[in-house]
């Protein structure tokens, strides 16, 4: 279970520009088959704070299938710390948690309801050798991990830097890395979430000014939607570009940037640079056979 930082690629896709825009994507889904993306990004500040405070298990939240469980059962193993999840809902057999606890996370289901309140969960369960992470990693370390996910390659030339957006705290991470001159755009998998670009501005560093976009108009009905134009569309990406998506983030934001290519959103010599922050673990909630890949 190693990540392999060297295998992040700069894929170009012709298929998604035109004469005027270049597209291309930073696979940072390839790093590793299951714990891929930005998880692993986000997580890595967070550890070395851990260790710094001897603390020797990491605890975190998360849904049935959720890629940050996933990456931080993943690093914990890796890194020698015990690691404990808390999940939402009733005991779940999913790929992911049966993964999480073959890597050794001790798992504890919480009711929705009590899900809800996490400070009162870590009350409970308060223990001196426990850290822990807020869900999906959202604090000033993922933003700091987050932030190096830009140094994997040149990114240098691109006008402008999109991923997607659920916690907002790799778009913080994006900003922090990016240069000046570039536009750093998230495209938010939930709907109605207009908290987001307070949530990414609470955690800047602070000492960076830059502006950012967000836009709200493709979550395809909300966090984890997945409707069969989306299914179809990632089929027919993959057809093209031989770029594997997620249903819940990745898939989201190629498709929202052919969309705004196509109204003429960015202006000509754009060179954008999609991330592609992984989540393919959480395709396996999908019935077999739905994905070409
Ligand atoms: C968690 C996740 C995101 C969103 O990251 P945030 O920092 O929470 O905004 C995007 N893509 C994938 C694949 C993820 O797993």
């Amino acid at each position: 279970m190693l990540f392999d930082i060297n295998k992040i690629t700069i894929q170009q896709l012709s298929s998604l520009g035109n004469e005027n825009i270049k597209v291309s994507t930073l696979r940072t889904d390839l790093i590793h088959p299951i714990v891929s993306g930005n998880k692993w990004f986000k997580l890595r500040f967070y550890l070395e704070e851990a260790k710094r405070l001897q603390c020797n298990t990491i605890a975190s939240f998360g849904g049935a299938y959720s890629n940050h469980i996933v990456a931080l059962a993943a690093a914990c193993n890796l890194n020698g710390f015990k690691s404990v999840g808390f999940i939402r809902g009733e005991m779940n057999n999913s790929p992911s948690l049966q993964e999480a606890k073959e890597l050794g996370m001790q798992l504890h289901y919480i009711s929705r309801e009590d899900y809800k309140y996490k400070e009162v969960l870590m009350e409970k369960y308060a223990n001196n050798g426990w850290f822990w992470i807020n869900e999906g990693g959202y604090g000033i370390n993922g933003a700091l991990g987050a932030a190096t996910i830009l140094q994997t390659k040149d990114c240098s030339s691109f006008t402008h830097i999109i991923c997607a957006c659920g916690t907002g705290t790799m778009l913080a991470g994006l900003l922090t890395g990016a240069n000046e001159n570039q536009s750093v755009i998230g495209i938010s998998v939930l709907k109605n979430n207009y908290e987001l670009n307070q949530l990414v501005k609470a955690i800047l560093p602070p000492k960076t000014h830059k502006e950012f976009t967000t836009i709200h108009d493709y979550h395809f009905g909300g966090y984890a939607k997945h409707p069969i134009e989306l299914i179809n569309y990632m089929n027919h990406l993959f057809k093209r570009e031989q770029v594997p998506t997620d249903i819940v983030y990745t898939s989201k934001i190629f498709y929202a940037i052919e969309k705004l290519i196509q109204q003429a959103y960015f202006k000509d010599n754009s060179n954008i640079l999609i991330i592609h922050s992984g989540g393919l673990q959480g395709n396996r909630s999908l019935v077999p056979g739905s994905l070409v890949f």
